[in-house]
């Protein structure tokens, strides 16, 4: 699509902390930090520093699978550290068909309250 061009996103900005965020965790590979718009008490986003060419889950390949078991474990240690990791929900957004907006692959972490099924 016209949106998952390639082109730099506002996450790089977060990545060179050249915009600010309120980063809950970080390592060598992967940051977490909390949606400027949250959808739940505890919303967080974690990805990859590295996009390589994951504008969008849809467009993984084989050599991605590394970082994308990262990005969920990291998904396990942010909840953990929220307080949430007894209930709570991992979205990725794949494509404007799914709403995503920001071509820089990423996990949405919801939780802190009662999560509805299904989310419409
Ligand atoms: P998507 O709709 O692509 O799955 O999710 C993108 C998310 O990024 C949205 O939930 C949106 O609120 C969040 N977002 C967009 N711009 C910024 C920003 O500048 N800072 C932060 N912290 N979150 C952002």
């Amino acid at each position: 699509s016209d949106a998952d061009n390639g082109a730099p996103t506002i996450f790089d900005k977060i990545i060179a902390k050249e915009i600010p965020s309120n980063i809950v965790y970080e390592d060598e590979k992967v940051l977490a930090f909390r949606d400027i718009n949250p959808q739940a008490p505890v919303h967080i986003l974690i990805i990859p520093k590295l996009r390589d060419g994951l504008t969008e889950l849809g467009k993984a390949e084989a050599r991605h699978g590394e970082i994308l078991g990262e990005l969920l474990y990291a998904a396990k240690v942010v909840a953990e550290k929220e307080g949430i990791v007894e209930g709570f929900r991992v979205v990725i957004n794949s494509g404007a068909t799914a709403c995503q907006s920001v071509y820089h692959l990423h996990l949405h972490v919801l939780g802190g309250r009662q999560l509805k099924w299904p989310p419409g």
